[in-house]
């Protein structure tokens, strides 16, 4: 007898930066998904034809159920959200209301509609970023979201912890680090225009598209006194949701894990590796950079303790090399620059 195929993944904000790249980590994975995403900031092109795609918010439960009752999804991937952390700052009342209320309704419609397994994009930025030094933390570590955004994350976390103890839904919370990168086949990428993200900008400002890069603060407690992260490629997070909702559904154990790869660069040698990438792919010289004051909203350093993902999961990078983020990074800005995907 043939084995029935596992019923599709409802992805929400499938046509995002993680998003896309999880949706194609999946299909590659012999998955079927169904994709909802308000476009706000992602690109119909990310989603494949041959894929249904919704056009709409995550908090309007009615279109939610809709979509689960008539695929039959069981399981769902929770991308959709706003990710800015200075922009959570100059307006808090919208982080909350489109990661938090929005992803209440979501969960409500995910439990009207029979949903067993829900795995959600949470962030680096629920850590207390603060303590000084370049340890990583570990998934028990004291919290302390030092802005806005952290905390709509953070909220989402505890209702999906007390969901989970009063219902039958299984849950996976992963914890992204810095995520960057491009897809290496060049499928997607990190397309919107006015990105924030210090890789995207500095390869933006390496190809002449932004005249010089800002660097936001040059006195925290770190080595050279540019704040310290953990840069993960997006396709090897992307691979860590596939992994993980396997995990939850064979285990139907909930947790919570940390996303990054357990070592630290500074802005400054972020930036340096930039340099060089673009020195050895374009042929450019070194970027122009203007020293800033402090961001609003920026932890000193947030490093990953990763032993917990690599355990669990089984998990083992195959992108862990930064300027193989970086080059890949500058690949897709080099495309879209050239027209190829916009
Ligand atoms: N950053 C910077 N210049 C930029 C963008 C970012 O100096 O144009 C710094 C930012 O202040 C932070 C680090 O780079 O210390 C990473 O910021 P990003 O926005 O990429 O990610 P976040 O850690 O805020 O999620």
């Amino acid at each position: 007898m043939m084995n029935t195929p596992p019923p599709p993944v409802l992805i929400t904000g499938g046509a995002g930066y993680i998003g896309s790249h999880a949706m194609l980590a999946l299909l590659d994975n012999g998955r079927t998904v169904v994709v909802v995403d308000d476009l706000s900031t992602g690109r119909r092109g990310a989603v494949p034809g041959d894929v249904p795609f919704y056009q709409g918010k995550v908090g309007n439960k009615a279109l939610i159920g809709r979509i689960i009752a008539e695929h039959g999804c069981r399981a769902v991937m929770h991308f959709a959200g706003s990710i800015i952390v200075p922009e959570s700052v100059a307006r808090p009342l919208d982080y909350y209301q489109n990661n938090v209320v929005s992803s209440a309704q979501l969960l409500r419609a995910c439990l009207d509609n029979d949903i067993k397994d829900f795995v959600f994009s949470s962030t680096a930025a629920v850590y207390d970023g603060n303590t000084g030094g370049a340890v990583p933390v570990a998934e028990d570590d004291n919290l302390a979201p030092a802005s806005p955004y952290g905390r709509s994350k953070l909220m989402t976390e505890w209702m999906l912890r007390d969901i989970g103890a009063a219902t039958g839904l299984r849950y996976a919370v992963l914890r992204y680090f810095n995520v960057a990168g491009a897809d290496q086949a060049g499928r997607s990428g990190q397309y919107s225009k006015a990105a924030t993200h210090l890789i995207k900008r500095a390869c933006q400002t390496a190809l002449g598209i932004l005249p010089h890069m800002d660097v936001f603060g040059n006195d925290y407690p770190t080595p050279d006194g540019t704040c310290v992260r953990d840069y993960i490629h997006v396709s090897d997070l992307a691979q860590a949701h596939v992994a993980v909702l396997d995990h939850i559904g064979d285990s139907g154990g909930n947790l919570t894990l940390n996303c990054g790869y357990g070592q630290g660069f500074s802005v400054t040698q972020v930036l340096d590796t930039v340099d060089q990438v673009a020195n050895d792919m374009l042929g450019v010289g070194p970027m122009l950079r203007r020293p800033q004051p402090r961001r609003a909203g920026d932890p000193a350093s947030l490093i990953a303790a990763t032993d917990c993902i690599r355990k669990t999961l089984n998990w083992q990078p195959r992108h862990d090399d930064l300027t193989a983020v970086i080059t890949t990074a500058m690949a897709w800005e080099k495309k879209s620059m050239d027209g190829m995907d916009r």
